[in-house]
């Protein structure tokens, strides 16, 4: 029987849990178990609920919107985010889609800077793939659970005590609350946790395309195109698979013409003339966020905790914003696993785990502050620390 203290908004029979982190598979059948309110069915959100499942808590999961998904965009997972989609049971649906780019280019007004080989042996691993199919992979992971999601679900707040209040007047009490709501997040912020809140000069659009005529060669690379002249605009050209491409177009918030919506392909086709073919089709796909960095005072208050871009929202320089906030929902399920006191776990937690996402959010807004990825990605320092940590939850040897 697994310890139910601190139980005591009810008990919850689960049928099933399977744990497939590699550590075995066992029948909870008529085990009484502690409960998770979460809101937000995001990366975060679904990644905690898929860990903490697999360690036999009860789960529900409160989403905004009306449907599951995720918008048109790419995205980079580095090998510590594939270490914590193995560990939840999504990496083999994760991988089957997903890109290995042969290299990484930085190119700037017309010239080669840089070039860096990655996804060889004994390097660690980055790959790409849409934002649509990470997603997908997380939710059947998730289905495969039988986690309870429900849709046009808002959260409003949380109590420390252990409660989740709801847009339709609920309140749902548990034995641990997470606030996995993102960056505008209700929860924190009816807790009163943010300690500070910064914008950045730049945003990005971004946009999924066909790659059309982009293909073989140089064009199987990342390439990180800049350009200051006529004005600073850059464009991450990132292949994530054989038919897609994501662009990640970065401009000025100031510069209205190129940070406008739907994109003026000419504004953009006048810096980046070789980018012409998928510019063009771009039509009126895509969407512009700032950079933004969120900080908190605290990660929990009481037997609430706040994980992924709630907690901790960074600028994207160094595609770290999702591997964080992954590696940070499974390290809060191990914390609180078999706790007899949440609200010190939650603590113990962020202690261990807070110092690597503090890191890689300060490195993160320095690039984005100071353009820096202009002269290249620095590859030798410790931007990497994130991508090359062996996250809690996950074995220090996977065999992938
Ligand atoms: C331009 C850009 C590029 C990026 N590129 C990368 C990258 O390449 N690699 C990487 O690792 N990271 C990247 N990131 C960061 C990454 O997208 C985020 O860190 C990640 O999506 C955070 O996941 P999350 O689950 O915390 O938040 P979200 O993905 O925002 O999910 C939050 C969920 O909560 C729901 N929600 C919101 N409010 C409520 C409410 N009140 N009640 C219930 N549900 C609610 C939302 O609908 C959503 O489903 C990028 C970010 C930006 C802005």
């Amino acid at each position: 029987m697994k310890a139910t203290h601190g139980s005591r908004h009810g008990r919850f029979m689960v049928r099933q849990a399977h744990h497939e982190a590699g550590v075995g598979r066992w029948d909870a059948e008529e085990e009484a178990v502690r409960h998770a309110e979460i809101a937000g069915a995001g990366f975060a959100g679904l990644t905690a609920a898929i860990a903490l499942r697999q360690r036999g808590w009860s789960v529900r999961v409160h989403e905004a919107d009306a449907e599951l998904r995720a918008f048109g965009a790419g995205i980079f997972i580095w090998e510590n985010g594939l270490r914590v989609l193995k560990a939840i049971g999504a990496y083999d649906d994760v991988v089957a889609g997903a890109y290995a780019a042969p290299g990484y280019h930085t190119s700037r007004d017309g010239e080669r800077l840089a070039y860096e080989r990655i996804n060889g042996a004994n390097r660690f691993r980055l790959l790409t793939m849409t934002r649509q199919h990470l997603y997908a992979a997380i939710l059947a992971a998730a289905r495969r659970m039988d986690i309870e999601i429900i849709t046009s679900s808002a959260a409003t707040g949380a109590a420390p005590e252990g409660v989740l209040h709801l847009a339709d007047g609920r309140s749902m009490p548990a034995d641990l609350v997470i606030g996995a709501d993102g960056v505008r997040s209700a929860v924190r912020d009816s807790l009163g946790l943010i300690d500070a809140r910064n914008k950045y000069q730049d945003g990005i659009i971004r946009v999924l395309v066909g790659r059309a005529t982009l293909k073989g060669g140089v064009w199987d690379d990342v390439i990180d195109f800049w350009s200051f002249s006529p004005r600073p605009l850059r464009i991450l050209y990132t292949p994530c698979g054989e038919d897609d491409l994501y662009m990640a177009m970065m401009a000025p918030t100031a510069d209205r013409e190129a940070s406008s919506i739907p994109v003026n392909a000419e504004v953009w086709i006048r810096s980046f003339p070789q980018l012409a073919p998928a510019l063009s089709a771009i039509g009126d796909r895509g969407r512009y966020d700032l950079y933004e960095t969120t900080t908190l005072k605290r990660w929990s208050a009481g037997r609430t905790a706040l994980i992924g871009d709630a907690a901790h929202a960074m600028p994207p320089t160094l595609a770290q914003g999702a591997g964080c906030a992954m590696m940070n929902a499974l390290s809060l399920a191990v914390a609180v696993s078999d706790a007899d006191d949440i609200d010190a776990a939650l603590r113990r937690w962020e202690a261990r785990e807070r110092p690597l996402t503090d890191h890689t959010q300060s490195r993160a807004a320095h690039l984005a502050g100071s353009r820096a990825l202009a002269d290249g990605m620095p590859w030798e320092d410790d931007c990497f620390r994130a991508a090359r940590h062996i996250p809690t939850g996950t074995p220090p040897q996977m065999h992938l």
